[in-house]
């Protein structure tokens, strides 16, 4: 008899018997085979036409700051802050001057609100004082602002300047990528290099804005919601909920 194991999930009642997909130690035969990846690519550009950056911003400044508030923060809690933020400092020079105990309590709620305060304000001062007040678009110039790394580069130069430097990886994408079997390593730079071997160039920005949104909605961290996944047929991975093959 079938086991239900996702009862809070939809299902097509012809997708098959609600079973725990068996383990296979080994995996996808060939997880990086062409074709594997370009059916992932499809599927995820099939379920996710028109994703977007769920920051809001209006430019290279804004998204700069929200994604530097946005570690180990929801998108959410950090849209909730910006709002404030920007109307009191909107500009670089504005944030640049601010009293920092100011810039404190409007970012206290999105968490570990010291130093981002201290990283928004000194990336603002290198904004100002080395790049005209423009955030800059490469990756070496933007890693000068205090408390960007590749991540928050890659969201900038992809989603604002349209620039693919690189593929964002998250904490989304990371346990996706892992799951599909696209990486093995465990940390953002390991699985950048990976991601951009195998996935091509003009998909790199996309790629990671779909990965982000079918990780918060579908292949969740705790419990995957596999029998509503469209990568499904195409995933071998030991955390699946449900499998049809
Ligand atoms: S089948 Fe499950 S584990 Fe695999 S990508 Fe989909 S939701 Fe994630």
């Amino acid at each position: 008899m079938a086991t239900r194991l996702t009862s809070d999930a939809k299902r097509d009642e012809t997708a098959g018997p609600l079973v725990k997909a068996p383990r296979k130690p080994g995996g996808s035969k060939k997880p990086l085979a062409p074709e594997r990846i370009a059916a992932i690519l499809e599927e995820l550009r099939k379920a996710y036409p028109d994703v977007v950056c769920a920051l809001t911003h209006k430019n290279a400044w804004e998204l700069t700051v929200a994604t530097i508030l946005s570690a180990q923060c929801t998108d959410v809690r950090v849209n909730l802050v910006t709002p404030a933020l920007f109307k009191r400092f909107p500009t670089p020079k504005a944030m640049a001057a601010a009293s920092l105990l100011e810039l404190e309590e409007l970012v206290r709620t999105t968490g570990f609100f010291r130093n981002k305060a201290k990283n928004i304000q000194g990336a603002a001062r290198v904004v100002v004082e080395e790049f005209g007040g423009k955030v800059p678009q490469t990756m070496d110039e933007i890693l000068r602002l205090p408390g960007v790394a590749r991540k928050t580069g890659n969201v900038v130069l992809g989603s604002w300047y349209g620039i693919a430097a690189g593929v964002v990886v998250d904490t989304h994408v990371l346990r996706l990528s892992r799951r599909l079997e696209l990486t093995s390593h465990t940390t953002p730079e390991k699985v950048e290099q990976d991601l951009a071997k195998i996935i091509p160039q003009d998909r790199w920005i996309q790629f990671s804005h779909e990965l982000i949104h079918h990780g918060r909605a579908i292949c969740i961290a705790r419990k995957p919601r596999c029998v509503d996944c469209t990568l499904e047929r195409l995933c071998d991975s030991s955390d699946k909920t449900w499998g049809s093959h």
